[in-house]
Formats: C-alpha cells, structure tokens, sequence
C-alpha cells in the first residue's frame, strides 16, 4: 500500500525535532552535528535568532497580500541584491527550479525582442542539476531525472563538463545562452575553474549570447564570497539563486542586467507567492548578515581550517577516502567507498553529510559553524571513517 506521502524520497530513518546553530537534536535526544545544514539551506544555522526575530515580526504584522500591490520588503530585498551585485534587477521565485523557469524564459524572450525567434537553445553540462521542474530537468539532461517524463522541453544542448573546445563547436545561429553552476552541487562538488568562467564569458560575448549562472547552491556566502563567480571577476546575465538565501524559508530568485530583462515587461512573468513578506523579511535579515565583508572574511577563515582538517583526514583514512575538493564551506569528500556508507557511518557517528555524484560526500555546514564545531566535526567523520575500515 502506497505510504500517505508521496514515496519520492529514501529517507534516513532520523527525525529532528529541533535544530540550534550547527545542531540538530533527534526525537531520542542525540544531538547530531549539521554539515548538510538542508543542502546548503540553513546558512545561518537553524533558529538563527536574528531570522526567528525578522520573520515573527513580519508573521505578526502581515503574509501575504499579492503582487498586485506594492510589497516593501520584496522591494528592499531587490535593492540589497542590486546594491551587491552586477543585477540590475531581480524577480523573487520561491524555489531554484522556479528560478531555473524563469532564466530559460527570459533567455528566450530576450532574443524573441531582438527578432530572433529561433535562438532558443541553451547549453547545459553533465553532471548539472538545475531543479526538478520540466525546465529543469530538460536543463540537466541525465536519464536519471528525464526516463519517463517526455516528451521534454526542447531547446537544451547537453555537452561534457568543462569541454571548452566542444563548448566553442556547439554555439550556433540557434543558442541563446549557456547555463552553468560555477560549483556543481549534486554533481560532486565540481568547481569550475576560474579560466573556463572567463573563458565562457569570452565566448557569450562574441556570440552575443547570454550567459546564466546557476547559483542556487553556491551562492549566499556559501564559497566565501556573496556569489561564486565573483571570485572569478566576471559578471553573468543572468543568475539563479534559492537555497541558502532564505536561510531556511523557502525564497529564490533571479538576478539579471538590464539588457537581458529587457523582454520581461508587465504580464509576461509572475508567481502568487513570489516575494511574499514572510520570505523578503527573512532574505533581507540574511543578506544584511552574509554581505558583510566582516562575514565573509570569517567564512573564507574557517573554510581554510575546515579543508585543512579534512586533509589530515583523508590522509589519514587513506582505504576511505580519496581527496577532498570545492571551494570555501562547499566541500566535497571524494570516496573509494560508497559515499552513502560514509553518510550512514556519520549518523552512526552524530554528524550529518550529504551524499552527491561522482563518489563525494557533501559538507555544507551553516556559514556560522565554530572552530570548535568544526573540530568537533572532523573528530566525528574520524570515527566514521575508522568505523568502515574495521568492516
Ligand atoms: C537545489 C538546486 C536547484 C533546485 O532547487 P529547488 O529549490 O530544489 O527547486 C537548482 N540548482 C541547483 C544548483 C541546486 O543545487
């Protein structure tokens, strides 16, 4: 008999019941350190209480009202993003893969303006993942996702990750942007190289196409800077963002220049809950927080500490574990083992990860995780890893 939710998910047989900072306590009462911090949602750590203050106080005054109206702290959220990054302006979704939708649109209709109807393809890499909607599955390609959902969206040119040459053979009188996670997630923490962001930049500007970043897991802090590319010195067109930028409420959005908006005017996108109080209020208490210079220093600081630990780990683990890699608190365990086994010998362990692609196990602790915490966490992995050995 099917179960009364939807069984979509393999779940770990845990249930947390209450989370404080980089913990999350068990209906049993084991406390478990959060390296996955909900795939890299829970930015600030769980009941942050600067976020529990923004959103109780918007909870008490007003929800929802609609996009039919002015909503002020929609407005002020967009204003934060347009003053820390290349955007120009931003529509508020309530997903990545919302957000995902709405970059492939307005890629297209950017072109469809110019009086271009037929640039409609975009390039896409393997090993992405952008979102589980029509769009988004279309996007990422994988047989994984698409066996059984078609027909697809067309439009989608899926080349080999980091084929710069395969990239420059694919882009014709037909492609209208390319879109790229400048760290892949779900594929096993895959950083693009900073040339081949260049690089890519280079291309869409003697193509005249656009290019879409898909920051929805890397963004917010997450690699050490506000947004990943920025480490790069480029700037994209168009940028996807969700995840960590509600700190656990659900919120995305889409950032973009005033060039590639230029096609979405009134009625030609919206979303009921899009922007909503609720959500605004707490991105705006999260911005306010991870845009801070001060922060960020703070997260590239314990980046170094925690990948430096995870070193002497792997060294030390040698039948476990094969290296580690990403950038800033987006690491990524590659494994000789199943990484699932390694997640599992975790929540033996009281520490919690996430499995990817590729062999990795994933660690996306809240950018607010301590010395002392981290420490702690790698003593944890330590025993996990000694536990798979014995077996
Ligand atoms: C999680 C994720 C998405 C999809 O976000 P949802 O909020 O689950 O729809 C899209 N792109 C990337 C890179 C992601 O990590």
């Amino acid at each position: 008999m099917i179960t009364s939710v939807l069984p979509t998910y393999s779940r770990a047989p845990l249930s947390f019941v209450k989370g404080e900072g980089t913990w999350l306590i068990e209906a049993d009462g084991r406390r478990f350190l959060d390296l996955g911090a909900g795939i890299a949602v829970n930015a600030l750590g769980h009941a942050n209480p600067t976020l529990v203050a923004a959103l109780t106080e918007q909870a008490g005054a007003l929800w929802h009202t609609s996009n039919l109206y002015e909503i002020p702290q929609q407005k002020a959220l967009a204003d934060k993003l347009v003053e820390h990054t290349f955007a120009d302006t931003v529509f508020f979704t309530n997903s990545g893969t919302e957000s995902c939708e709405l970059a492939v649109k307005m890629a297209r209709k950017y072109f469809y303006d110019k009086g271009e109807p037929d640039r409609v393809e975009i390039i896409t890499f393997s090993g992405s993942f952008h979102g589980r909607s029509s769009a988004g599955i279309a996007a990422a390609g994988s047989e994984k996702m698409t066996k059984g959902f078609g027909p697809l969206l067309p439009g989608f040119v899926h080349l080999d990750f980091g084929d710069h040459e395969a990239l420059t053979a694919a882009i014709n009188d037909k492609t209208c942007a390319v879109m790229v996670e400048p760290v892949q997630g779900e594929g096993g923490i895959r950083p693009l190289p900073d040339v081949c962001l260049k690089g890519l930049r280079d291309l869409c500007d003697e193509h005249g196409i656009l290019m879409i970043l898909d920051e929805v897991q890397c963004g917010v802090g997450r690699t050490g800077k506000l947004f990943a590319h920025e480490w790069s010195g480029v700037t994209p067109d168009i940028m996807m963002v969700a995840k960590g930028i509600g700190g656990g409420f659900p919120l995305g959005a889409v950032l973009a220049t005033e060039n590639a908006a230029s096609g979405m005017t009134a009625g030609t996108h919206g979303s009921t809950y899009g922007g909503n109080p609720l959500g605004c209020a707490v991105g705006c208490a999260v911005i306010d927080i991870v845009a801070d210079p001060d922060f960020l220093a703070e997260v590239n600081r314990k980046a170094g500490l925690l990948r430096q630990k995870l070193e002497g780990l792997v060294a030390a683990h040698p039948d476990v574990f094969e290296s580690v890699r990403g950038a800033g608190l987006m690491l990524g365990l590659k494994c000789k083992v199943a990484p699932g086994d390694v997640v599992n010998a975790g929540y033996a362990n009281e520490v919690i990860t996430v499995p990817a692609a590729d062999n990795v196990v994933r660690l996306l602790p809240p950018l607010t995780i301590t010395d002392e915490e981290i420490a702690e966490a790698v003593t944890r992995l330590d025993h996990a890893a000694t536990s798979l050995h014995a077996s």
